[in-house]
């Protein structure tokens, strides 16, 4: 018998990750005897650390395999909070954390608690792909906000604040950005903040999941430091990056008081509780050393020049140095192919993959997101595939064309 499906229409809204799939066709790639790089997924190529792995055994030999409170396990509360104010000098209450299995579930609960038909909510262009995914299925109106191209994809806060409207909800920033790798600086944050002094009632989510990692001089603002704006904050964050952790499942949100609790209730209707076992390694992993931590970023770092030089070198490419995350964002516009196309071909007749820049919306065509979360080795691999690719498809007068754009470009950058 056939059956007919009749389901709720925002079950049909919702998209995947390009990441995700680009890692399945990869992987069904490799099981048929291709060698693929995989430059596209975006994780740390780190395990964890190993006083994290043992406080996890830890927790299980001591029995901790009951069901821990909705909102998280006080202890681990409490570390999110010290860690919070000693990296940010912000004073955060425990009870407004709510931790969850990765940084995924504080984005669903945002826009549960603030999407609905009628309602507009503000999402980076290009930007991580869930959010766009998730504004749909909640059925309130996706506005995305322009992340200045020429500059690094910068965030710019006259964008955002342009686009509100007396429907406006939610705000959702990036930052450091995925896919660009750009920090929003201070002076823009101070604008933004100054800006919604006359809207108080949009709420912001910040999702600051690589926030630990920037390079050079600099640095990373975060919003939780703005105490006027504290009680519209949704701040995301997570073990995934910092702590090489991304299977693990570890995120948390630190909500406004007046949100705090429809937070727990998503929890607990959700998924219960977070496994124990993985909170004790949480713990482990805030207030454990941090040398692993400045170790991997300085790896990051080697390699994001690595990369960013060695894209730069290819005709048709230009790339900007990206100051946060680990990933590089180059133009491709000059190759003559569109994004889409290079991420196909390349990863069939590359065996490179990485991922088309148009998947973060659509700011992004004429763009790749590379991640250097991979060995010095499989990068310059990587490249020299790339290299004798474009040699064979790409025709010379594209390097004129592409120092062309790198030119223009440097100079509109202030
Ligand atoms: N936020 C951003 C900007 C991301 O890029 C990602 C993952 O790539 C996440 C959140 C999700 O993190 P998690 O894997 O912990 O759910």
């Amino acid at each position: 018998m056939d059956v007919e499906l009749n389901l709720a229409k925002s079950i049909s809204l919702l998209r995947t990750e390009k990441a995700f799939e680009v890692m399945a066709k990869a992987k069904e790639l490799v099981s048929r005897g291709q060698s693929v790089i995989n430059l596209g997924i975006g994780q740390p190529d780190f395990k964890t650390s190993h006083h994290i792995v043992e406080a996890a055994c830890k927790a299980l030999i001591d029995g901790y395999h009951a069901y821990a409170p909705a909102n998280g396990i006080i202890e681990l509360r409490e570390a999110i909070s010290a860690d919070v104010e000693l990296r940010c000098g912000a004073k955060t209450d425990p009870n407004h954390i709510v931790v969850v299995p990765g940084g995924r579930p504080t984005m669903a609960f945002a826009m549960l608690m603030f999407g609905e038909p009628g309602s507009e909510i503000l999402y980076p262009d290009p930007g991580y792909s869930i959010y766009s995914s998730l504004i749909g299925f909640s059925r309130a109106t996706p506005i995305p906000y322009p992340l200045d191209q020429k500059c690094n994809f910068a965030f710019s806060a006259d964008e955002v604040l342009s686009r509100l409207s007396p429907r406006t909800r939610l705000i959702i920033l990036i930052n450091p950005a995925n896919p660009s790798g750009s920090v929003a600086s201070k002076s823009e944050l101070d604008k933004l903040v100054i800006g919604l002094e006359k809207y108080p009632n949009v709420f912001v989510l910040s999702d600051e999941i690589y926030g630990r990692i920037t390079y050079g001089n600099v640095s990373h603002t975060s919003l939780i430091s703005y105490e006027e704006l504290r009680e519209r904050l949704i701040l995301l964050d997570g073990c995934s990056k910092t702590y090489a952790m991304t299977g693990w499942r570890l995120g948390w949100g630190i909500w406004p008081a007046s949100l705090e609790q429809y937070a727990s209730y998503l929890a607990v209707n959700f998924f219960g509780c977070v496994n124990p076992v993985v909170q004790y390694a949480g713990i482990a992993a805030l207030v454990g050393p941090q040398d692993a931590v400045d170790r991997m970023i300085t790896t990051f770092d080697k390699r994001r020049k690595i990369l960013v030089q060695s894209l730069n070198r290819l005709p048709g490419m230009s790339c900007h140095e990206p100051s946060g995350a680990f990933y590089a964002f180059p133009n491709i516009r000059a190759t003559g192919f569109s994004s889409v196309e290079l991420q196909d071909r390349w990863l069939e007749e590359a065996g490179v993959a990485i991922i088309a820049g148009n998947s973060f919306g659509n700011q992004g065509e004429g763009y790749l997101r590379f991640s250097y979360a991979s060995s010095t080795e499989n990068i310059q691999e990587a490249l020299r595939r790339l290299e004798k690719w474009l040699h064979r498809n790409v025709s010379s007068k594209t390097d004129k064309q592409s120092s062309q754009i790198l030119t223009e470009e440097a100079s509109q950058c202030l």
